[in-house]
């Protein structure tokens, strides 16, 4: 039997940084870190489109949905700290225009460069090709695989999302295995779904700032940004915040449907006077210029075919009030009855987890079992897209790593 006083299950963000603040605070602590992939970090190279979206400028407890659990790590690992905390390794940051921080490299592999190497000098072991499938706990402390012991055990084996690269759930059954329950898990941040001949007419049409309504008939959840319209169903970060939603929706039997303003800063009133304006100043005009003094060409074309206004002909002069009403329903309140999301192997985050009332929010050790502590996406915690999740990893990694 291999014996640590710290055993850290799962190597990647929210791992690496536990096994690095458990070293800083008790230098002396012998840890093993497992990680069940041939190397660790893997899942970080494939962040932020391989540049590690790593935290974001402004975080508050609204971008993981209202869950107020995060708010004591939030208050104790702010942004600053976390830009500190790479600092402290050796790695430069830079933010944008939205506030959110990539690795000064602009390079995913530096920031987990910057973990590994901390990790690989500070004496601790690091057992690769580990899969961590049993774990029991007595007075004693922890066995884990009936081949190491340990007085702690923190576990950061993530989610169940994009399981090529290592989290494929198997975390969860280590939770339960310790008597903690888990709640209802959805994949998140995922392009959502719906059947291809409801997007036919706009597929390969991409809008940066649409507004975004899921509603399932009694709630709903909007968010604005980005969307891209796929052969079969709707992609952009405005989309995939709505995918955890739009699954709760189809599980609990209810037809989500997906409703985007094109133009949100426009009222309809306000669309409506710019629509009758134009057509009573240019009415020899051809049709597929009505709307391009207000959206881009390839989106207002796709809108006017959606409204059954057909180009070849037809003149400004040809829209009446009834072909008025269809385009400013096509461009305010184009509707989509959705069929799901892409599922796990697509999703960025996993929403649901670890059942956080069980967890103490200040140090994220389990309130069931002394000394078993829980870090990263394996808490039911999930942010929206824009640096939240890693920054909730480390955060929270940073925090259990503390050992309080
Ligand atoms: C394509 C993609 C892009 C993303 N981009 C961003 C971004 O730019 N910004 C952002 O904030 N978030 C991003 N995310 C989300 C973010 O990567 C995760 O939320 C974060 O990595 C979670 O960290 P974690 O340590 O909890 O879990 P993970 O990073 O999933 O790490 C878990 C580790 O545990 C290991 N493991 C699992 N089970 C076991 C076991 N039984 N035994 C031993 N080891 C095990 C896994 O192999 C893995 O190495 C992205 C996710 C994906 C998939």
């Amino acid at each position: 039997m291999k014996e640590y006083d710290l055993i850290i299950a799962g190597g990647c963000a929210s791992g690496l940084a536990a096994a690095i603040q458990a070293k800083r605070e008790y230098p002396g602590i012998k840890i093993a870190l497992l990680e069940k992939l041939p190397r660790v970090g893997k899942k970080l190279l494939s962040t932020g489109n391989g540049r590690c979206n790593f935290t974001n400028l402004s975080i508050t407890p609204q971008d993981y949905y209202g869950n107020s659990f995060v708010t004591a790590v939030l208050g104790e690992y702010p942004p600053e700290n976390i830009i500190d905390f790479f600092k402290s390794l050796g790695l430069e940051s830079y933010s944008d225009s939205a506030g959110r921080v990539y690795p000064r490299s602009n390079t995913a592999a530096s920031l987990l460069d910057s973990l590994r190497l901390e990790v690989d000098e500070s004496d601790t072991d690091v057992f690769t090709d580990c899969e961590v499938k049993i774990v029991y706990h007595s007075d004693k402390g922890f066995i884990v695989n009936d081949e190491f012991k340990s007085a702690k055990l923190i576990i950061s084996t993530g989610g169940k999302s994009s399981p090529a690269q290592g989290s494929d759930g198997s975390g969860y059954k280590l939770a339960e295995m310790l008597g903690h329950s888990i709640t209802g898990l959805f994949p998140s941040l995922v392009p959502l779904t719906c059947g291809s001949a409801a997007v036919k007419s706009m597929k390969g049409i991409r809008a940066n700032n649409a507004y975004l309504t899921v509603t399932d008939g009694k709630s709903s959840l909007s968010s604005q940004g980005e969307v891209l319209f796929t052969e079969n169903g709707v992609s952009g970060i405005a989309a995939m915040e709505l995918a955890s939603f739009t699954e709760k929706a189809k599980v609990n039997g209810k037809n989500p449907v997906l409703t985007i303003d094109f133009l949100p800063d426009y009222s309809r009133e306000k669309l409506h006077e710019y629509i009758t304006l134009s057509v009573e100043k240019y009415p020899e005009r051809a049709v597929d210029y009505l709307l391009t003094g207000v959206l881009p060409k390839p989106i207002s074309a796709a809108l006017l075919k959606d409204a059954g206004i057909y180009s070849g002909n037809c003149k400004f002069s040809d829209v009446d009030s009834s072909a008025a009403e269809k385009i400013l329903n096509s461009v305010k309140s184009y509707s989509i009855l959705l069929t799901g999301t892409k599922g796990y192997n697509f999703s960025q985050v996993t929403c649901g987890g670890v059942d956080t009332r069980e967890v103490n929010e200040s140090t994220m050790e389990s309130r069931l079992v002394d000394g078993l502590y829980f870090c990263g996406e394996i808490l039911d915690v999930d942010g929206r897209c824009g640096g939240y999740n890693l920054h909730w990893a480390f955060a929270s990694g940073l925090t259990a790593g503390e050992l309080k």
